[in-house]
């Protein structure tokens, strides 16, 4: 736990530092300043660097304390930090909801997860900021998921399906999944940070959610320990928790309910949306 801690103030660092810089950058033109590409293979902002910069400082530091990481983030790729054999896996997304970063939407994240294997069941923190409400969700295997300092206490059984949530939600692939949704769900949010999207499954915000299209490891592995230690259920389809990859390649729709009741029906409105997708 001694150690949970220790990721959890670097985190809480990292979030700090990283309002400041959004504080001192605050208009549109300012924000939509381009770098070229990241490993991720996404257009990279100036903003995406400086942030990645921020988490790798702190980072560092941890590494110069003695804990030797491999580090994966969408920028950088895989990077060794550290002396001696990695004992931990770190994958970052410095800003998860890059658009609404650059348009001034408050809605976008820092998520840190840190695995001791490959894999999403490997992954033993999580952390999520969301900086437009200035909220921290964070998680340890074993120990519970929590906002800010708070406990967050299981979903009760046989709520409603009342709000679902939309990630990458491009229009060409969201159309299936809402009529699938139609009768079922009482209204849909997109908020465009599918970490953000998570976190407000696992905190009772959301009944459910999906990602209409493939996300990369990075949005989802801080937050779907969050969901899974909330008591809630976290689907990468198509993979078994232990084979969905912590890398930079590998793509997975995400979908996760407060119940396996509502996931089923968030699960079939996803299919529903990849089959209906037009080019
Ligand atoms: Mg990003």
């Amino acid at each position: 736990m001694e150690r949970e801690i220790e990721w959890l103030d670097a985190c809480r660092r990292m979030a700090a530092r990283q309002a400041d810089l959004f504080a001192a950058t605050r208009g549109i033109a300012e924000r939509t300043e381009y770098e070229g590409r990241g490993e991720g293979g996404d257009m990279t902002l100036k903003l995406d660097r400086q942030c990645e910069d921020i988490v790798f400082d702190e980072l560092e530091r941890l590494a110069a304390a003695g804990v030797a990481m491999s580090a994966v983030s969408e920028e950088r790729g895989e990077v060794l930090l550290g002396s001696g054999d990695p004992v931990h896996r770190v994958v970052i997304d410095p800003i998860d909801g890059s658009m609404n970063v650059r348009r001034t939407i408050p809605s976008h994240s820092l998520s840190v997860a840190v695995a001791d294997g490959d894999s999403m069941e490997d992954v033993h923190f999580g952390y999520v900021h969301d900086f437009g409400a200035g909220e921290d969700f964070w998680a340890t295997r074993g120990g519970g998921a929590h906002l800010g300092e708070s406990r967050i206490a299981p979903p009760q059984p046989e709520m409603p399906l009342e709000v679902v949530g939309l990630e990458s939600s491009d229009p060409r692939w969201i159309l299936g999944a809402i009529e699938e949704l139609r009768g079922e769900a009482y209204r849909i949010r997109s908020i465009g940070s599918i970490a953000i999207t998570l976190s407000y499954v696992a905190c009772g915000r959301f009944d459910g959610m999906l990602s209409a299209r493939g996300c990369r490891s990075v949005d989802a592995a801080a937050a779907q320990l969050i969901v899974r230690e909330a008591g809630c259920e976290m689907v990468f389809v198509g993979y078994e928790l232990g084979a969905a990859a912590l890398d930079l390649e590998t793509r997975y729709p995400v979908v996760a309910a407060r119940s396996l009741e509502h996931l089923e029906t968030v699960l079939a409105a996803q299919e529903a949306g990849v089959a209906r997708r037009s080019a």
